[in-house]
């Protein structure tokens, strides 16, 4: 059946993970603030809503794909009438973004006011995985919302994983996360130090993806430029996962490190990697640009 369905946040994961709902056949009425983003899909065959509220009047289906916590509640919550307000009863609310578990659970229970199910789907897979829909979905809610929300989550993932209940998705999802940056800041220092003695980076990554160093940035996001294609390191290293955003999943991780005095020595050591990397001037690129920082020369 073809649903109505309103996406908000249509950046570098959002933008494919519409275009893979139109190809389904589905109504997509989408939201951004910025204009550009919103062009690049409504040529797609979105439908442009002027506001997220006349996004979501005639939705079944409500998504959002935001930066962090603070946007999603205030696209939820801010304003005169929350946008739980202004949905139909029963209406099914996702995020997908990667945010704190405690305003996943706040807005579950917000949801819950209106007769409304709300989940924390955040995802795992980078920009090719949304545009092949082959993401991986980490889902917080009941049973029950996990069942309703398979079939939309399956037109744009593969893999759609029930973590527990409100806010273990996000949880889930900054483990997973905090592991990810620890195996991008070791790669780059066993990859720049083959480098610095003279191997080939495209030798050594085999090498390493046939022996025990073997990882997930080896396989899918190798960060030497010239080792694989339609990567962020062959492009620059735009287009991927900035490295503003992996400091904030490093910040929430530590986070829940804290809350429940769980040592984090691995994950904080990649976090202070990366927030140097960050006032360095790399906020905006793509985290696997996380090698120009071990380089003895500047990346160009
Ligand atoms: P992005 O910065 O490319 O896109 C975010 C979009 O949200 C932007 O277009 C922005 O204009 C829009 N936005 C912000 N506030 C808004 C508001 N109030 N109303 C409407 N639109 C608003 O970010 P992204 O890379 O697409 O990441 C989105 C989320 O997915 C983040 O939480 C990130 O951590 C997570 N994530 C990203 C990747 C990746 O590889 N990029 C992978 C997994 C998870």
């Amino acid at each position: 059946m073809k649903a109505n369905i309103a996406f908000i946040g249509l950046g570098n994961m959002g933008a494919p993970m519409v275009a893979n709902l139109l190809q389904a056949g589905h109504r997509v009425q989408v939201f951004d603030l910025q204009a550009e983003a919103m062009a690049r899909v409504s040529k797609l065959g979105a439908v442009p809503a002027g506001s997220a509220l006349a996004a979501v009047e005639q939705a079944e289906v409500v998504i959002t794909m935001l930066q962090t916590g603070a946007q999603v509640e205030a696209v939820y919550m801010s304003g005169q009438q929350s946008l739980f307000a202004a949905m139909s009863v029963n209406t099914l609310v996702i995020d997908c973004s990667t945010i704190e578990a405690s305003t996943a659970k706040t807005m579950a229970d917000k949801a819950v006011e209106h007769g409304l199910d709300f989940l924390d789907a955040p995802v795992s897979g980078g920009v090719a995985g949304a545009q092949a829909g082959t993401l991986t979905f980490i889902v917080g809610g009941s049973a029950a919302q996990f069942a309703r929300a398979q079939p939309v989550l399956s037109l744009m993932g593969s893999k759609v994983l029930h973590a527990g209940g409100h806010g273990a998705g996000q949880m889930a999802k900054a483990c997973n996360n905090m592991l990810l940056a620890v195996q991008m800041a070791g790669t780059c220092e066993a990859l720049n130090m083959g480098i610095n003695n003279g191997l080939d980076p495209r030798v050594l990554s085999e090498i390493m993806q046939q022996s025990s160093g073997d990882n997930w940035v080896l396989q899918h996001y190798n960060p030497v430029p010239g080792v694989m294609d339609k990567v962020p390191a062959a492009q620059s290293y735009s287009g991927g996962f900035k490295v503003r955003l992996m400091c904030k999943d490093l910040d929430l991780a530590m986070d829940l490190g804290r809350e429940t005095r769980s040592p984090v020595p691995m994950g904080a050591a990649a976090k202070a990697l990366f927030d140097l990397h960050q006032v360095a001037g790399a906020e905006e690129l793509d985290f696997s640009s996380l090698l120009t920082l071990f380089q003895k020369k500047g990346y160009q």
